[in-house]
Parts: structure tokens; sequence; C-alpha cells
């Protein structure tokens, strides 16, 4: 069948991939323990829940508007405002079926061929696809793995040429957990607005930060107006299946994403966006509570990896991801012809110890594994358990 060549530039998620794998392996009942999830384990809290069913009862099941229901854009604006030092007008800002959605969308209205977009790798596995379909080409600028995946900044220069459109930043990361330095972000968009770059920053992970509050980069650099900030509920409140993100920056771009999510789903699903109401501006406490969870596996977890021979891990300081490096390892083998790679090392521990996880060349690094920590102590300590068996063992 002949299809459109777009399809044939994108890739298939990864990551949806593994989970797939998954599901598999459990339903032929295998002991796997999953280490590739992209969500928090936790269930959406309760008065979320509540307000969900409430919404229903309410008669709140019809189309709203395609770009989000008022009530939700006051939300957004308040949560902006209380917890990024961000203040929008309602025109600047839109609901999105997630994050996703929105970045997806942003890069359909501003993006298209004979643009470059530059994505930082190691990068999240669908940005280069949401530039790909768009006709537009990514480039990948390096970045420093001893310094929470900051730019390489002559990476950076060096690769912005005349038709260089944009720039995607996501701190912290997704899949290094790497969370960038107020110094690195400035002099970020210092490169951006020279060149007078869009920069999209992707905030989905901003309440992950373990070691330092933090810093929506619209608040640090105010004074450029090519900034579009997208954020999510997904992460922040366990409330991955319910679809909803937005975007907030220049109202033609909004209006534009307005106009194809009109024209595509017409409007985010009207209870979420309800729910998402009573989580941006209900009680918070559950945000804290998941937080404090994930900063302890996080230490457990990289110590553990760091303990292991040939192993090396750096601390990441967001999100509920380690991406630590596996070099010496695969260097080690290379003669016993085992692993050559990240993904045979990635695949042998899927088939050999039915521990899943997602290999670094998925992400643009060869050398690492993604680990995600959004799983239970006792799962973390199995599954790091066995990874140091099938290392001493090869
Ligand atoms: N951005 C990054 C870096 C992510 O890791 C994800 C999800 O994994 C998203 C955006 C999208 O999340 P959602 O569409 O659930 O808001």
């Amino acid at each position: 069948m002949k299809l459109a060549k777009r399809i044939g530039r994108i890739q298939p998620s990864a990551t949806l991939a593994m989970t797939a794998k998954a599901a598999e392996l459990r339903s032929q009942g295998k002991d796997v323990l999953n280490m590739s999830v992209g969500e928090p384990d936790f269930n959406t809290p309760a008065n979320i829940i509540n307000a969900a069913i409430q919404a229903m009862h309410n008669g709140h099941t019809r189309y709203t508007p395609g770009g989000g229901t008022r009530e939700l854009k006051e939300a957004i604006q308040t949560k902006l405002s209380r917890d990024n030092d961000l203040n929008y007008n309602l025109n600047e800002i839109i609901v999105s079926s997630g994050g996703k959605h929105s970045l997806y969308n942003a890069c359909q209205a501003l993006f298209e061929a004979n643009d470059e977009v530059i994505i930082f790798t190691p990068y999240w596995v669908s940005f280069p696809d949401f530039v790909s379909i768009t006709g537009a080409t990514p480039v990948f600028v390096n970045t420093d793995p001893l310094n929470q995946y900051q730019p390489i900044f002559n990476d950076l220069e060096s690769k912005i040429t005349s038709n260089t459109k944009g720039i995607i930043i996501n701190s912290p990361s997704n899949p290094t957990g790497g969370v960038w330095s107020d110094e690195a972000i400035k002099r970020t968009i210092d490169i951006a607005r020279s060149k007078s770059l869009w920069v999209f920053s992707d905030e989905c992970y901003e309440q992950l930060t373990y070691d330092q509050p933090f810093q929506s980069i619209f608040s640090l650099c105010s004074d450029y107006d090519k900034i579009l900030t997208f954020q999510s509920c997904s992460k922040t409140y366990a409330m991955t299946g319910w679809r909803i993100g937005y975007t907030c920056g220049n109202s033609d771009v909004i209006q534009a994403m307005s106009k194809l999510q009109g024209q595509s789903t017409s409007c985010p699903n009207s209870i979420a966006q309800f729910a998402a109401c009573e989580a941006l501006l209900g009680d918070q406490s559950s945000v804290a509570t998941m937080k404090e969870a994930f900063q302890k596996r996080r230490d457990i977890i990289v110590s553990r990896l760091n303990a292991i021979d040939g192993v090396t891990c750096d601390v990441p300081r967001g999100a509920f991801y380690v991406f630590p490096n596996f070099k010496e390892v695969i260097n080690r083998n290379l003669n016993g012809n085992n692993i050559k790679s990240a993904l045979d090392l990635c695949i042998m521990l899927l088939e050999r110890k039915s521990v899943v996880s997602v290999s670094g060349e998925n992400f643009g690094a060869e050398d690492n594994i993604r680990f995600s920590y959004a799983t239970s102590e006792a799962i973390i300590n199995e599954a790091i358990d066995r990874l140091q068996a099938l290392i001493s063992e090869i």
C-alpha cells in the first residue's frame, strides 16, 4: 500500500513499545519488572477523581471550546502565577489532549520544509518525530552528561544556520533527569534571541526537581517573547490517562494551534478538563507526597547503580528517570561477542531477567539505558539485583 510520505518520516514510540512488550511478557506468565514506564505509579488523587464524577453528574459531558474551557484556562492562569511566577492572558493559553498534543500542534503551527529545529541529545523520543512530520529537519546538539546534560555551547552555536527556526528545551529532562542551571538557560535563550528563534520549553516535569526549586524559562527570560511554555497535568497529578496538557505564549501561535485542534480532535475531553481545574486549584498536598517518594527512590537507584562494577550514573536532579552509562561493561564484553551496545544489554536484561528498560539509542545515546523509578522501592531493588546478576554472568 502506498501511504503518504509523512508517515515514513516518523517512528513508532519506543517507550510505548516497551510498555506493550512488558504487558505481553506478563501475559505469558513471566515475572516481569517494568522499569520503562513514563508515568507515576500512584493513582490520581481522590479529590480529582471526585471532581470528574461531579462534572459528569452536572452534565459537563459535551463538546467544549476547541482550545479548552474558560474555567480551565482561568485555573491555568492561577496555577502559573502561583507556582511559576508567570502571567498570561486567556488568549495566550490553550488546553490540549496532553502535553504531547500541545507540542505536536505547536510544531505543526510553526515549522515546515526547509526549516531546521534544534534538539538536545539525549532527547525525548517524540521530539524528532514532531519536527520531521512537519517536513522540517531536526538538528541534534550535544550536551554534557557530567553537568546535568546542559548544552555544549560551541556545538549549539555551530549548528545554527539561516534555516534554524526553533529550539526545543526540556528541563527536567526525559530521558536523563537532567535539570539545567539558570545560567545555562539564560545563555541558550541569548543565543536563540540573537537569531530570533522560537523556543519551546517543555516543562512537563516542572514539579519534580529534587535539589533546587524549579524556575520556568519564561520567568527567567520574560523579555523574550518567542518562548512557548508547555506544561501538563500528567506527571504532576498522576493523570497520564486523562490527557490534559496546555501551552502558553504568543497569542497568534496559540490561535493557530487552536484552529488546528478544532479541525482534528475538536476539543480536549470535557470531563478531564473539569477534573484538571480541581487538580490545579484544589489541595496540592499529593504533589509533595509523590515528589518525596520519587526523591527517595532516586537516591536508592542511583547509589545501587553506581555500586555495580562498570556502571556510572550521575545524580539526575529531576523527573523520574536515571540514565546510567554502560560503556565500560560493553567494552569489557566486546571480545566475548556478547554485547556490542547498550541495546544488546537492554535486550539481554529483558530476555534473561525479565526486566524492561529502554535502550539509550532511542534517545540518541547508545551507551546508556533509561530506567524509570516511578515504581516501588521493592521493584527497584529487585530490578537492580537482576541487572547486577546479569552483568556478573556475561
Ligand atoms: N514531554 C516529555 C518530555 C515527556 O516525557 C512526556 C511524556 O512522557 C510528555 C511531554 C507528554 O506528556 P503528556 O502528553 O502526557 O502530557
